[in-house]
C-alpha cells in the first residue's frame, strides 16, 4: 500500500518541492499549509506537475483540533513538519511571534504523533542552529553558539525538544534536516520560491531586481571574506527535496533513533559572486546598492555534508548555476 506522507507548510518553497519528489519516490502526499505565507497557486504547481489531484488542507499548525482531524481522517505513516515562520530578519523584530508560531506548531505536531501512534519524523531544521561557527565547514557535531537570531532559536529549541521526545518515547525515530541555504526552483518552472508580501530572502529579491521591480541591496560589504560580502552554502530546493525522500526511507528502517543531518553542497558562493553569476547564466541586469549589514546575519557557513552521503545515500546533483537559470524561469514567468 501507498504509504501516506503529512507534509506540513507542503505548500511552502521546500514543501512543495518535497511534495514532487515524494510523489515521484511513489510515497503520498497529504499536505496541510495555511497559506500564511504561500497561496494555491503553489498546490495547482505541484498538481501540474504530478498530474494528480492532491489532498490538501488549508489547516493551521498550531490548531490542535485540525492536525488532529488529519490524523482521524488518514492513516500517516510518517511527518515531514516544516510549517514554521522562516525570515531571519523578522524573527529579530518580532521574537514572541517565532517563538509561538514555531514553538507552538511543533508541540502540536508531536501530541497529535503520539495520539495517533506515528513513531517517524522529518523535521526542519537549519544551518542557523550553529549560530556563527569558529571553523568551517561544520558537522553535525559542532558545537552550537549562541543563534544569531529568534528564528535559530526556534530550531535549536525544536531539535531539543525532538532529542528529548526521542528520549521519552523509545521506538520514535526523527532525523533533523539542517538546511543550508535553498535556492532554485522545479525545472517545469511550475512552482518556486514565491513567499507573500516583501520577500526577506536572497534570490527571491534578486529575480525582483532583474525584473526591474527593485534595486537589491546587499547587506554589508566589509566582512572578513575574499569580496567582503557573507558567505554561504547554496543548495537546489530539488536535492533538499530529495534529502527529505532520502531521510523519510531512513526513519522508517530505524527504531528509536534521532539524528542530525547537514544538507548543503559543501561550498562557498558570497552575496557578489551570486548576483554576478546570475547575470551571465540568465543575460539580465541586476541593479544593486551597498547597504548596511543585516541584524541576525553570520558571516560565512557551509556544511560538511558527508553524514548525509554515508547514512541517507544523499548527495547533491545540482549546481548553484542549475538552481540561478531554474529561479530566473520560474520568476520570469
Ligand atoms: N542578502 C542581501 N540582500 C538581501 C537579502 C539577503 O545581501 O536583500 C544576503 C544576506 O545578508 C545573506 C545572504 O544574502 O548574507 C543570504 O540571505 P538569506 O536571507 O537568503 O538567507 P540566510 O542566510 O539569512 O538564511
Amino acid at each position: 500500500m501507498e504509504k501516506n506522507i503529512l507534509i506540513t507548510g507542503g505548500a511552502g518553497f521546500i514543501g512543495s518541492h518535497t511534495a514532487v519528489a515524494l510523489h515521484q519516490a511513489g510515497l503520498k502526499p497529504i499536505i496541510v499549509d495555511n497559506l500564511s505565507n504561500t497561496s494555491m497557486e503553489m498546490v495547482h504547481g505541484i498538481e501540474n506537475i504530478i498530474q494528480e489531484k492532491l489532498v490538501f488542507h488549508p489547516y493551521d499548525c498550531c490548531n490542535k483540533e485540525q492536525v488532529k482531524s488529519i490524523f482521524e481522517q488518514y492513516p500517516i505513516h510518517g511527518v515531514i513538519h516544516f510549517a514554521a515562520f522562516k525570515s531571519v530578519a523578522e524573527s529579530v523584530l518580532e521574537p514572541q511571534k517565532y517563538m509561538k508560531n514555531n514553538m507552538g506548531s511543533l508541540e502540536v505536531m508531536l501530541e497529535c504523533m503520539k495520539d495517533a501512534g506515528v513513531n517517524n519524523l522529518v523535521f526542519s531544521s537549519s544551518a542557523t542552529v550553529y549560530g556563527e561557527p569558529d571553523d568551517n565547514p561544520v558537522t553535525e557535531d559542532t558545537p552550537f553558539k549562541k543563534a544569531a537570531s529568534p528564528y535559530g532559536e526556534t530550531k535549536q529549541l525544536g531539535e531539543d525538544c525532538i532529542q528529548s521526545y526521542c528520549t521519552e518515547n523509545i521506538h520514535f525515530n526523527a532525523a533533523l534536516l539542517r538546511y543550508f541555504n535553498p535556492i532554485g526552483a522545479h525545472p517545469s518552472g511550475n512552482i518556486g520560491e514565491l513567499p507573500l508580501g516583501i520577500p526577506n530572502n536572497l534570490l527571491p529579491l534578486v529575480n525582483q531586481a532583474a525584473k526591474g521591480e527593485r534595486v537589491l541591496k546587499i547587506f554589508g560589504k566589509d566582512y572578513n571574506t575574499p569580496d567582503g560580502t557573507c558567505l554561504r552554502d547554496y543548495i537546489h530546493v530539488m536535492d533538499l527535496a530529495e534529502a527529505h525522500v532520502a531521510a523519510l526511507r531512513w526513519v522508517f528502517g530505524q527504531n528509536g533513533t534521532c539524528q542530525a543531518f547537514n544538507l548543503g553542497q559543501g561550498k562557498v558562493d558570497s552575496v557578489l559572486s551570486i548576483i554576478q553569476n546570475f547575470e551571465s547564466i540568465n543575460g539580465v541586469a541586476i541593479p544593486y546598492e551597498w547597504s548596511e549589514r543585516r541584524p541576525g546575519d553570520v558571516e560565512q557557513i557551509w556544511a560538511n555534508a558527508s553524514k548525509a552521503k554515508n547514512i541517507l545515500g544523499w548527495e547533491t546533483k545540482r549546481s548553484t548555476s542549475d538552481a540561478l537559470r531554474d529561479s530566473w524561469n520560474f520568476a520570469k514567468k
